[in-house]
């Protein structure tokens, strides 16, 4: 095994139905058997969040803080359906929603680019991480119907007792249309920006913030500007010591740029804008399973790594009746290498990281070399043979202690 120095436990936090199979399997064959590392572990399943009444979720969170690394499968998020079926007593909340209110947490996705794998931007050879705002504006908004002529206001009224601001929005006619107020807070920009930033140095990449300034002056004018406040205050001295940019970018200028560039850079998001961009980068990256997901929180204090995708149900239920569904475990594998790599970082056990580093390697060489689960076999075409999960796996492992054998040998 590995020598772990002063390495201190990962917090790991199990999940529910496919991701759980891949979990356990990574764990099991490639972390376990070659790093002897302390793991502080919470059952997050379905069941026992539900026995808990998701006390656990909000341990795990802090366990999480409290050791500032950890690791997370995917979760179910219940549905009504399950409510209805007897399986959970009540709608728990999203595990990742609690989680990440917790930690006050960012959310950044990063694809694996390899060579072998084809991608629908085939331009893209370096990976575009990207990071959604997790706060406000439409997700926090308060939309409604307008059913016949009227006038449109928005009031402030101040706490202190000042005057009240009051904007007329629009005047309807007879037919009446839709509406819509939102908002965002200062402080939740800044630690966006505060996140982004001191993940794109981790990440060694230049950051662009996007935003449409020239038509939301005030409202996008705060992002774009808080961003830049942080960035000259907090971390000027540092993105030039790496070489590393920031610059802010119209929304459509940004997207369309994206298409044409050859990735290397983190794109910061507001929320919506996230939310639909992320998942147009992910496609164009190729598959979930080569999505890797990092929280970062606390300000940049905390990192809870994860794979981007879900739980995989109807994968779960060919595995249960026996079969090998050929699910990708890759993002899972980086799960696991990414905190341990941060692990070891923050307490200088070098040995480990360079561990992290050979998991991710190898991993890398074996889809490169053609050991491909389904869902990469068929971005490469008809003549592309896949392996299962659990031989995936196994490769994997077999070239991890290959490689450890031969560097001490
Ligand atoms: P999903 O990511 O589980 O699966 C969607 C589809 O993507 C799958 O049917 C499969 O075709 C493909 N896919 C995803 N990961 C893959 C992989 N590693 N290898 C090969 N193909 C892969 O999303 P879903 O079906 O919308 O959600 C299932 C469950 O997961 C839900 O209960 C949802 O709440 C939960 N979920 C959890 C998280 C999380 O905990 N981070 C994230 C998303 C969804």
């Amino acid at each position: 095994t590995v020598p772990l120095g002063t390495l201190r436990p990962v917090v790991e936090l199990r999940g529910d139905e496919m991701a759980r199979v891949m979990w356990d399997l990574v764990r099991d064959r490639i972390v376990l058997p070659f790093l002897d590392v302390d793991l502080v572990t919470f059952d997050l399943s379905l069941p026992e969040r539900d026995r808990t009444a998701d006390r656990i979720t909000v341990e795990a969170a802090e366990a999480v803080r409290d050791a500032r690394v950890g690791t997370k499968c995917a979760t179910i998020t219940p549905t009504a359906e399950r409510l209805g079926t007897g399986e959970v007593r009540r709608l728990w909340p999203s595990p990742n929603g609690t989680i990440r209110r917790t930690l006050r947490g960012v959310i950044f996705r990063e694809p694996v680019v390899l060579g072998a794998v084809p991608r629908v931007v085939p331009g893209w050879t370096q990976p575009i991480v990207m990071a959604r705002h997790p706060y406000g504006d439409q997700y926090q908004a308060v939309d409604f119907a307008v059913p016949g002529a009227g006038r449109l206001t928005m009031t402030y009224v101040p706490d202190d007792g000042g005057v009240a601001v009051e904007h007329e929005i629009t005047r309807f006619g007879a037919d009446g249309g839709v509406a819509l107020g939102m908002h965002n807070v200062t402080d939740s920009i800044r630690e966006f920006a505060r996140a982004c930033f001191a993940h794109g140095l981790t990440r060694g990449l230049p950051v662009y913030l996007s935003t449409k300034d020239t038509v939301l002056r005030s409202y996008d004018g705060a992002f774009r500007d808080t961003f830049r406040t942080v960035f000259e205050d907090e971390f000027a001295d540092r993105f030039a010591a790496a070489g590393l940019a920031y610059e802010h970018r119209l929304i459509d200028d940004m997207a369309a740029s994206a298409l044409k560039s050859g990735g290397g850079f983190l794109w910061a998001c507001k929320n919506y804008d996230g939310d639909v961009q992320s998942d147009v980068v992910a496609q164009g990256f190729g598959s979930p399973g080569l999505m890797t997901s990092a929280l970062l929180g606390e300000g940049g204090r905390v990192l809870l790594t994860e794979a981007a995708h879900g739980t995989i149900a109807r994968h779960h239920r060919r595995w249960v009746a026996g079969e090998d569904p050929s699910t990708n475990p890759t993002a899972t594998i980086l799960a696991w290498s990414r905190a341990l790599a941060q692990r070891a970082l923050l307490d200088d056990a070098p040995q480990v990281g360079d561990f992290a580093e050979l998991v991710e390697r190898v991993t890398a060489g074996a889809i490169e070399s053609g050991c491909m689960t389904r869902d990469l076999a068929s971005l490469v075409g008809p003549h592309q043979a896949h392996v299962g999960t659990r031989e995936f796996v196994d490769e994997v492992a077999r070239h991890v202690r290959d490689e450890l054998h031969r560097t001490r040998t």
